[in-house]
């Protein structure tokens, strides 16, 4: 079926096509594997590959693409409709309208990440006028991309975070991701198993967004998760909860007094980690992600 539709576009002879004919065969070939967003991502690999913006691609549906233009845009529509992700063609993604580079080594930035961090942006403006502390000190753990510590960074201007993960790859990124945006003077990234090589310091709030998927649970993810993000960012045990189990034990020993810790949590999870967080924290919130899911877990040491 799909493949009917792909090789007769890629066996066609290379007559050269205008900006709106290729389009609709590139949004033609996406829709036959049933994907989703087929008329933009057609546009946004389109885009990447002529270097211009969208507004090119509606004032301009005349242009006519060279064959190299062609070629490298047949080839990418290809990748995407073998299950590539989009972020992985373009190797970007926006995250709290700032950029990252993303690659197969960490989680692509989620939309619904934007509410934790959001929350602790609103939390941290809060505490700097009400207990006046000079310097917020923020500890993220697994960073990844980098894109909570960095939005972190970004939008709260009197913090220092100290940024760890387990992937040597991923912090050679986030490092990158952290200049790119202009805040590299004020992350220190570190490559380290949760709390082992972080030293003695103690911070204000701690944040994650752990690997959060239950073991069997993997095998049912889209092929676009499962196949091209890392397992490793991905898996949190047989029942989900492993690292938040692992980072609450030990989060209070590097909390200053009343300290803050916030997680990420899937969205049937908040009963389970809220749970986890009684035995040692305090003033236990749930807030909720633009989708009404139950999406952050946080409390007071
Ligand atoms: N939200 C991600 C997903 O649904 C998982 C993120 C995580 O495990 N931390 O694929």
């Amino acid at each position: 079926m799909s493949g009917d539709v792909r090789y007769y576009f890629l066996e066609r002879k290379t007559d050269a096509l205008d900006i709106k004919t290729i389009l609709r065969k590139g949004t033609d070939i996406l829709k036959a594997v049933n994907n989703q967003s087929a008329v933009t991502d057609s546009r946004v690999i389109l885009s990447y590959v002529l270097n211009c913006g969208n507004v090119f691609l509606y004032s301009h549906s005349d242009y006519m693409l060279t064959e190299c233009e062609m070629k490298k845009f047949k080839e990418l529509i290809q990748l995407r409709s073998e299950g590539t992700p989009l972020q992985h063609i373009t190797g970007c993604q926006e995250f709290m309208s700032l950029d990252f580079t993303v690659n197969s080594n960490v989680l692509i930035p989620r939309q619904e990440t934007e509410i934790l961090v959001e929350t602790l942006i609103n939390y941290a403006n809060n505490l700097k006028t009400t207990d006046k502390i000079k310097h917020i000190k923020i500890l993220d753990i697994g960073t990844g991309s980098g894109c909570i510590a960095i939005s972190l960074a970004f939008y709260i201007k009197n913090c220092y975070i100290e940024a760890v993960d387990i992937s040597g790859d991923a912090i050679n990124l986030a490092k990158h991701n952290a200049a790119l945006n202009g805040v590299d003077n004020r992350i220190t990234f570190i490559l380290s198993d949760l709390f082992e090589d972080i030293g003695n310091n103690k911070f204000d709030i701690i944040v994650s967004n752990p690997p959060y998927i239950e073991k069997k649970q993997i095998d049912n993810l889209q092929t676009e998760v499962k196949d091209y993000e890392p397992i490793l960012a991905l898996d949190g045990g047989a029942d989900g909860l492993d690292f938040y189990r692992k980072i609450i034990g030990k989060a209070v020993y590097y909390l200053n007094n009343n300290g803050l810790l916030a997680f990420e949590i899937g969205y049937n999870q908040a009963k389970d980690v809220t749970c986890l967080m009684e035995q040692n924290f305090s003033k236990i919130e749930v807030i909720k992600d633009l989708d009404k899911n139950d999406r952050v877990v946080m409390g007071r040491n």
